[in-house]
């Protein structure tokens, strides 16, 4: 044993790192930091920073101030480097001096943690730089010509490959970047190309270490590519190239001077992002955007599920929709205050899932003749940080106490491609299945089916595996144990049709968990299809039919067609199954939910897992059309959040919203056993309101919902 193993197993770690002459590892308080944050971000793709160098850091430091920012994100980089770097990345042509360490140096005095901003080969290559370096450094097709990419409309860069010198290069910057006292790393990437991210690259380092590690060269996607080859490729450029070089990253990090570590994981939901599944690797991850509320609440809860920190910006609404422009990577406008409540439902959201807030950013106020305060969306950040900073104690101690586990099939995207598969819709099953137990008062929490595992399933009373057609052996006997011990299935739709690479299979995975086999691996389309319920009433069914056969358990329902007066046999089994209970439902319901909001449909699903959900569930609320209810919890405190997403917003995508406030809004919180109500208020308003107590439940009446308002109860 050596004496530093000695010292660690005693329990004396700290003291064997001083000992060795370690900087001091970032103190807790900066890892708690991170779970609830106000940052307010510089953004170098756009003025102040790019393509003129306008930036001036006291300008900056004072808006952060003023907008109640409690950090800063500065860009080390972004297509140039934004201090005087020596690691080969290019620098700004107009840079002087360095504002990155004056930057720091006023966020230090004024009581501001810093966040860097570093690219990981994040395109930044200008193909007009005539750079003889960056021919070296490309990705390339099979024919040899380097991959370009566009990004925010100004030029075009070359893409570039992980596998290249610019490997090092860019973790020369990463270490120059880190010998300034930033309090937290925040990495952009890693990226393997953008607009032909899901091209292979054939440079001559790649096909040196595929061949290499396979025998064989890079697969040549002009021909066909088997499905095989297509694992093989893919999992190497994730797992050995991309995650491999953020695992790198994050190690050199905890043994130089070791701080939090968060990257841009927007891409989780996306197919076949090298980086999607970097989550475990690092500390935490932003999830950008989204573009509804409801959208954003459920990628919140996705991104908690992970059990790792999430950050998410607020004033992303900003984009500009550019419906008329020809060139949509022509954004618009970055660096003026565009006004829109929307910030303050995006906020809101934000908060009431506890996540940590990224205002995006600097820009929107730099350039403007008054200070951030003179418009209303800096009113805006301000009112939401100003919340995030009065709660901060209560925002940090509540989670999330969901009753549904819903299996977001994150194989499903990555791999599934039957006839009838509609990518860009797959996640409305999701979705669908989020809001229509949120609608029934049933506290849900997405999970990836990649994480899957007994003890995540464990938490939860019930699962949802809304057509998570992707599901390997291993996962199927997870769920089966799941409901073998007691746990109960809701599955829809192909839900086990094909292994985790979408390998279709003979029959459902889950065959002998749902009492049913499949008649084919397609589903059918028809017109005009109904549920026929045992009491002999016909509601909508999914136009988008998955036809079986019942082997066991009990038919709820089954499909007419009704123009052909068919009857196209079983839709809804329900079985008992070891101790738990299973329903397979063939069609994609929630995602018709999620289409149409039917009354029907919340009503028939929600009667469906009742008597599952019912006798655990932890609130009630009457259904308002608009009012999404979402419930935290800690030891002393309940709070039931209400989202009131009430606009006027048209079919145009992120038109300008406005909002109309929701009255008397009517809900009980179950008050848990043996526990008593001290106070019950409102978290905006501060309204006290009455605690009186019947049958263990407590009859709260909200007068009034303007985007938010959350209802507090202390408990004794
Ligand atoms: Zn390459």
């Amino acid at each position: 044993m050596t004496r530093r193993e000695l010292l660690q197993s005693a329990g004396f770690a700290l003291a064997a790192a001083h000992l060795e002459g370690a900087p001091a590892p970032a103190t807790d308080s900066t890892y708690d930091w991170i779970r609830s944050t106000r940052i307010l971000i510089a953004e170098a793709y756009n003025p102040p920073f790019y393509p003129s160098l306008d930036y001036n850091a006291e300008k900056a430091v004072r808006i952060a101030r003023e907008l109640n920012a409690d950090s800063m994100r500065y860009p080390a980089a972004s297509y140039f480097a934004y201090f005087p770097t020596k690691s080969g990345y290019p620098v700004h042509p107009e840079l002087k001096g360095d504002p990155m360490r004056e930057t720091l140096d006023l966020c230090r005095k004024a009581g501001l943690k810093t966040v860097a901003y570093v690219p990981l080969n994040h395109p930044f290559m200008d193909v007009t730089a005539n750079d003889p370096r960056y021919a070296g450094w490309s990705k390339r097709f099979a024919n040899g010509k380097p991959m370009t990419t566009e990004h925010y409309g100004y030029a075009e860069y070359f893409e570039g490959c992980l596998n290249s010198p610019v490997r090092d290069m860019i973790k020369a910057l990463v270490r120059e970047v880190l010998a300034y006292p930033f309090d937290v790393m925040y990495f952009d990437g890693p990226y393997e190309g953008m607009q032909n991210a899901k091209n292979y690259c054939h440079c001559q380092y790649c096909e040196a270490a595929y061949r290499a590690k396979f025998g064989k060269p890079v697969p040549n996607q002009e021909e066909k590519v088997s499905r095989e080859d297509e694992i093989r490729y893919t999992n190497w450029m994730a797992n050995d190239v991309a995650i491999a070089f953020l695992r790198e990253i994050r190690e050199t990090i905890r043994q130089t001077r070791d701080v939090p570590v968060l990257f841009n994981d927007t891409s989780l939901l996306s197919r076949r992002e090298w980086r999607s599944r970097a989550v475990p690797v690092v500390d935490g991850f932003m999830f950008e955007a989204a573009e509804t509320p409801e959208e954003k609440l459920f990628n919140m809860q996705l991104g908690q599920s992970t059990g790792k920190v999430t950050w998410t910006y607020v004033g992303t609404h900003t984009q500009y929709n550019r419906e008329h422009l020809k060139d949509d990577k022509v954004r618009g406008w970055f660096s003026y205050p565009v006004e829109s409540e929307e910030l303050l439902l995006d906020g809101a959201t934000a908060q009431a899932a506890s996540v940590g807030l990224v205002y995006w950013g600097l820009s929107r106020f730099f350039y403007q003749p008054q200070g951030p305060l003179a418009y209303d969306s800096g009113k805006y950040v301000k009112e939401i940080f100003d919340f995030q900073q009065k709660h901060d104690a209560l925002l940090r101690a509540v989670s999330s106490r969901p009753q549904a586990g819903i299996l977001v099939g994150g194989q499903t995207i990555d791999w599934y491609t039957g006839k009838h598969f509609v990518g860009k819709a797959y996640l409305n099953a999701a979705r669908g299945a989020y809001q229509m137990l949120k609608a029934n008062a049933f506290e849900p929490e997405p999970f990836l089916d990649w994480q899957m595992s007994a003890e995540k399933l464990a938490r939860y009373q019930m699962i949802y595996a809304a057509n998570a057609v992707c599901l390997s052996d291993a996962q199927c006997g997870m769920l089966a144990d799941y409901v073998r011990d007691g746990g109960k299935l809701l599955a829809t739709h192909l839900t086990s049709v094909a292994d985790e690479y979408g390998r279709v299979r003979k029959n459902f995975g889950l065959a002998e968990v749902f009492g049913a086999e499949f008649t084919g691996a397609e589903p059918v389309e028809i017109p005009d299809l109904y549920l026929k319920l045992a009491s002999g009433e016909e509601i909508p069914q999914d136009p988008q039919v998955f036809r079986f056969r019942a082997t066991g358990g009990q038919v709820l329902a089954e499909t007419i067609d009704r123009g052909r007066r068919a009857n196209l046999g079983a839709a809804i089994v329900k079985r008992s199954y070891g101790k738990g209970e299973v329903i397979y439902i063939g069609s994609s319901l929630e995602a018709v939910y999620e289409e149409t909001r039917m009354k029907r449909l919340r009503s028939f699903l929600g009667g469906l897992v009742s008597p599952w959900l019912t006798p655990g569930r932890s609130y009630e609320i009457e259904y308002r059309s608009g009012v999404m209810p979402h419930f935290m919890a800690s030891e002393n405190v309940l709070l039931l959040h209400l989202l009131a997403d009430t606009g006027d917003k048209n079919k145009h995508l992120r038109t300008r919203e406005e909002f109309l406030p929701v009255m008397e809004i009517k809900s009980r919180v179950r008050v848990p056993g043996g526990r008593s109500v001290r106070a019950v208020s409102l978290l905006r308003s501060g309204e006290r309101l009455p605690k009186t107590v019947r049958d263990g439940w407590l009859d709260v009446t909200v007068p009034r919902v303007f985007i938010h308002e959350a209802v507090r109860v202390d408990l004794v």
